[in-house]
């Protein structure tokens, strides 16, 4: 790679996600910084279909894309040329990305002919006829002033034959060539794009051979034209696998917020479509509570914004009655005010993208929303039952939670955070596997002790946990059951219990006494006085003083995201102060390295917990004392360590930025001295 062409993009790479491809980079073109992830809106002609330009950037769009096929037609290099460029023409202050017209000419209806040299076609304007040749496309995408150009390609349908898509790739190829050349010593980044259709051979030779070429970026083209998104993933990770890492990597027209999810897994960084705008002028909105269309009677009379979880223009004015009503009458203000929360949402997600492979949750939060998403996304037969289920839904809510039901299975969900509960695992597995079993509970009861066994159930949520720990210590009691069980729930709000215990059939766990007495009396004792539940209402942080020291913490609340407090280091601090005196056990579903660096630096000892579900590892704290006893759990060694000193997230949460103490704390842990 030449110096020339870092010195255009000056890209780097902060941070890549753990067992994923997933990164998060940043860039800098003539007008702007550029953070990825990232989202460009299709603006084909100039602008982005019935959006203002000042509400684009309010929705924090970094890069706008447009269409040199299109502008070459109308308005004419000219009228670029007269105006010093696209930025000054359509007054727009960051950064633009043009494509070469080669999907076009491909793509669109019109006679076309491919030559070595050029393509030709005819103008759907004027039907004058128009040679398009890489050197040409060049010439254009400098006049136009994009700040990102690419190189003209040949596209091909994905279901071509092999020889065919083969002899269109060599010419795309060789027209690579000469598109760089034509760039010369322009200021102007180029990208090259790897062609291949559906052919692996061909994919994998073509990206080997455009990776020679020192382009400021590398993008993949031809797909999102007809293959099955399986294909598509595939032959993502297949290409990104042999990008460099330090250029950015652009999936040229997807996609949908799944496929945008599923290509950020495997390594892309930039993307565009035509959908958010599209599908607002059918009536179609992608929100937190799944893919809304509004073209059904079901939200004639329905209150509320589109999207509870969303802060746009839209959702924050209209409710969703008004937005069906514009719908129905063919307003296109409707349009315009669906196509804002659409690109808003699009540019949301991209952010929260970036921040938990930033934060080290990329692959949890992955793995959560790869459901939610894919429910979301559906064309056709699949969307009615999405929408029935999002009616349903919303039938059961409950204070800010609601009840989501997979495979009979019922999950709670913050509506104010979209953060789901135990999403990807069955929760009542989850907890026997993660809170259960490895804290061996049962055998702890079955030892002969005079002192009750104390559980901490923070968090008690639709009492998953708590329920697995009762069923656990019922099933195995006998006459010569020799410990006793105090069970502490803490819980601030009891909506998300409250809520599940009206849906008995999705939460097959609360089919027992206790968790209603619990509700009522804030207490529940079995018929042998050898299990005891407690409730203690509000926030842990003042309520755990209250409570006896525990043996055994199931730590297991809402994420950082919707529980932030719960989280800090200041909060690790004090349940290692409440855990000091015992030989006791924390567990918990995270493994986030900056909650693990928190619960070190708080005072805890940290292992290595079992996997489930979606996630391959969690976590468990012990404390000292339990440290210095034989537990049988593998503490974080100095791998983790080297990990923690290179990573983003080395700072735990609610560390004051005048306090790193935290940071010598990490280093000089005990459990790193060798
Ligand atoms: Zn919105």
């Amino acid at each position: 790679m030449t110096d020339a062409a870092t010195r255009r993009l000056h890209f780097t790479l902060e941070a890549t996600a753990l067992s994923s491809s997933a990164r998060a980079a940043r860039f800098t073109t003539r007008h702007n910084e550029v953070l990825t992830p990232t989202f460009m809106p299709v603006g084909t002609h100039a602008a982005v279909r019935s959006q203002r330009r000042e509400d684009l950037l309010e929705s924090g769009a970094q890069v706008l894309l447009a269409n040199t096929y299109h502008l070459l037609l109308r308005p004419g290099i000219e009228i670029f040329q007269k105006f010093g460029g696209i930025h000054a023409f359509m007054n727009w202050p960051r950064s633009v990305l043009t494509d070469s017209g080669g999907y076009q000419i491909f793509s669109l209806p019109g006679s076309r002919t491919l030559h070595e040299e050029h393509a030709e076609f005819t103008s759907y304007v004027d039907n004058t006829v128009i040679r398009l040749s890489p050197e040409r496309s060049i010439e254009a995408q400098k006049a136009i002033g994009a700040d990102i150009m690419m190189v003209l390609d040949q596209c091909v349908p994905s279901t071509v034959e092999h020889s065919v898509a083969r002899g269109a790739m060599q010419v795309t190829h060789r027209w690579a060539h000469r598109s760089l050349a034509a760039r010369g010593d322009s200021m102007q980044a180029l990208f090259g794009i790897v062609q291949g259709a559906s052919y692996a051979d061909l994919r994998i030779e073509s990206a080997q051979t455009i990776v020679q070429i020192p382009f400021d970026g590398y993008a993949i083209g031809g797909l999102a034209v007809g293959e099955s998104s399986a294909q598509r993933e595939d032959c993502t990770a297949m290409v990104t696998e042999l990008l460099p890492q330090d250029r950015p990597r652009y999936l040229m027209g997807v996609g949908t917020t799944r496929d945008l999810l599923e290509a950020v897994h495997r390594g892309v960084d930039m993307f565009d479509c035509i959908l958010p705008t599209s599908l607002a002028k059918q009536g179609v909105a992608f929100t937190s509570l799944g893919r809304r269309d509004l073209r059904r009677a079901a939200y004639r009379g329905m209150e509320g914004p589109i999207d509870p979880a969303c802060s746009c223009y839209t959702c924050k004015t209209y409710s969703i009655a008004y937005l069906f009503h514009l719908q129905r009458v063919h307003e296109t203000t409707g349009w315009q005010l669906l196509g804002l929360h659409n690109i808003h949402f699009y540019m949301q997600l991209m952010r929260t993208m970036r921040a938990h492979i930033l934060a080290g949750t990329w692959l949890p939060f992955y793995h959560a929303q790869r459901g939610l998403l894919d429910a979301r996304d559906s064309y056709g037969k699949a969307a009615t039952h999405v929408t029935r289920a999002a009616r349903r839904a919303a039938k059961h809510k409950r204070g800010r939670y609601e009840v989501i039901v997979k495979d009979e299975v019922g999950y709670i969900r913050d509506m104010t955070s979209g953060e789901v509960m135990h999403l990807g695992e069955d929760p009542e597995q989850e907890a026997r596997s993660l809170y259960v079993e490895q804290s061996r509970l049962v055998e702890r009861l079955q030892a002969p002790s005079d002192e009750p066994l104390v559980v901490w159930d923070v968090g008690l949520g639709a009492a998953a946990n708590a329920m697995a720990a009762i069923l656990a210590a019922e099933n195995s009691s006998s006459e010569s059951t020799a410990r006793r069980l105090i069970l502490v729930s803490f819980e601030n709000d009891l909506d998300s219990l409250k809520l599940a215990l009206d849906h008995p059939r999705w939460f097959k766990h609360l089919r027992h006494a206790a968790p209603r007495a619990l509700l009522s009396e804030n207490r529940w004792i079995n018929g042998t006085s050898a299990i005891e539940w407690c409730l203690l209402r509000g926030d842990f942080a003042a309520r755990k003083f209250d409570a006896p020291a525990p043996d055994i913490i199931f730590f297991d609340p809402f994420s950082f995201r919707t529980d932030s407090a719960l989280w800090t280091l200041p909060a690790f601090r004090e349940l290692a102060q409440a855990c000091s005196q015992k030989p006791a056990e924390l567990f918990t579903y995270t493994y986030s390295t900056s909650v693990r660096a928190a619960m070190l630096a708080g005072g805890f000892y940290v292992a290595k917990g079992r996997g489930t579900g979606p996630k391959a590892e969690t976590t468990i704290g012990l404390s000292p004392s339990a440290a210095a006893t034989p537990h049988g759990h593998e503490l974080l060694g100095q791998e983790w360590l080297a990990k923690w000193r290179r990573s983003d997230a080395q700072a735990p949460f609610g560390s004051a930025p005048d306090d790193v103490s935290w940071h010598e704390a990490v280093l000089q842990h005990p459990q790193f001295r060798t």
